[in-house]
């Protein structure tokens, strides 16, 4: 069960200090407490974990300071989507908002490699319009012989090129907690010209351990890929660890899902599953269509599948793409087979907008029609 407190209501309070007095005598009820600072004003929520169901919500919504309450099922309590639930799906970054409505797109390097190809990935991009990117210092490899990324020693450059061509977020893997800490000193050290998103790989979507520490931080959202060998639910639980932590600024990123049954694609693609994830939770989607095709391949009409699987994502109403650009693929130190050239960039974004568009005419379309059934049963 969730208590949605009037918002900005200040933890010093008398209103307050009387409402969680009263529910800390409780029997076998644990409280956590959740405070999220929105543009506007500060939400506060306080989740009974236990046996709610012997709660009348009628008692709990009299309380005082308390404006609504929200009977939540056992799953995804935070990120879930609830009967009655008309929590906002929104969070603001950086001056730009992620939800299930926005569409975000990171191209970007896969590795970073050389600052030569990072200034020229962010020029493309800026002379594109986009103030998003993802960049990877730290690489998780199948093979502990292959190139592991620059890790912290890219970060100064990394961050100073994004401020210089006016890129705001940054998606970037983070396989150990002590990563965190070096992208907060590197941004310090260069004066906090860009933000990142911190992405949790496929590889890591189970580590408890990773999650629970990236969702006690609130100065990052995350982007959790799904794991390639776990049931959609197990992901999604995954989720609702960092948001259980305290962080529910959280993007669910599709990438495929291992099988051979997807061969030729490096995995088999998931972007069905966008309207699934959407329904079950309140987060923002997005689809990463390089790590699930994994190759520059044509349909016999010309266009990547790469391409395809994006539209396929986007006319499914994804809120993210996350896609993998290298200004020289055969030099790629990581994932060249399957990177866009920056010449691609432009009609990349352009099929996008095309599948965004085809989106929304589709949504459009049920409304027509169901207000046409409306009239008519009228
Ligand atoms: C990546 O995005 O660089 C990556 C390694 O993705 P995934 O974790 O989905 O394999
Ligand atoms: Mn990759």
């Amino acid at each position: 069960m969730i208590l949605i407190l009037t918002p900005n209501i200040e933890p010093e309070s008398h209103v307050y200090q009387l409402l969680t007095t009263h529910l800390s005598r409780l029997p076998d009820i644990e409280l956590r407490i959740h405070r999220e600072q929105g543009l506007e004003q500060m939400l506060t929520e306080i989740h009974l974990i236990g046996n709610t169901s012997a709660i009348p919500t009628e008692d709990m919504k009299d309380l005082p300071g308390v404006e609504r309450v929200v009977r939540v099922s056992e799953e995804y309590r935070i990120l879930g989507r609830h009967r009655d639930d008309h929590r906002s799906s929104h969070f603001n970054y950086q001056g730009l908002q992620f939800g299930q409505d926005t569409l975000h797109i990171f191209a970007g390097l896969c590795a970073v490699d050389t600052a030569e190809y990072v200034e020229l990935m962010m020029r493309a991009l800026r002379d594109n319009g986009q103030v998003c990117t993802r960049m990877g210092a730290y690489k998780p490899r199948t093979s502990p012989y292959s190139f592991q990324g620059h890790g912290k020693d890219c970060l100064p450059y990394v961050f100073e090129l994004a401020g210089k061509y006016g890129i705001k977020v940054i998606a970037m893997e983070v396989t150990h907690e002590s990563h965190i800490d070096e992208i907060h000193r590197a941004l310090r050290l260069t004066g906090e010209p860009t933000g990142v998103m911190l992405q949790i790989g496929t590889r890591n979507t189970q580590n408890f351990e990773l999650l629970k520490f990236v969702g006690r931080q609130k100065d990052f959202p995350v982007l959790l890929k799904r794991g390639f060998g776990i049931t959609l639910s197990e992901s999604l639980n995954a989720a609702e660890y960092l948001a259980s932590e305290g962080n529910s600024k959280v993007v669910f990123g599709l990438r495929g899902v291992k099988t051979k049954l997807g061969d030729p694609h490096r995995n088999s693609l998931d972007f069905a599953h966008v309207s699934v994830v959407k329904r079950l939770t309140r987060m923002p989607v997005c689809v990463d269509p390089s790590h699930s095709v994994g190759s520059r391949s044509r349909g016999p009409e010309g266009i990547l599948d790469i391409m395809h699987a994006t539209a396929q994502g986007g006319i499914a109403g994804a809120n993210m793409v996350l896609v993998d650009f290298h200004p020289d693929p055969n030099r790629a130190l990581v994932d060249g087979p399957q990177a866009l050239l920056l010449e691609e960039l432009p009609h990349f974004l352009e099929d996008v907008e095309i599948a965004r568009k085809a989106f929304e005419k589709r949504t459009a379309a049920l409304a027509r029609y169901a207000s046409e059934l409306q009239t008519v049963a009228a």
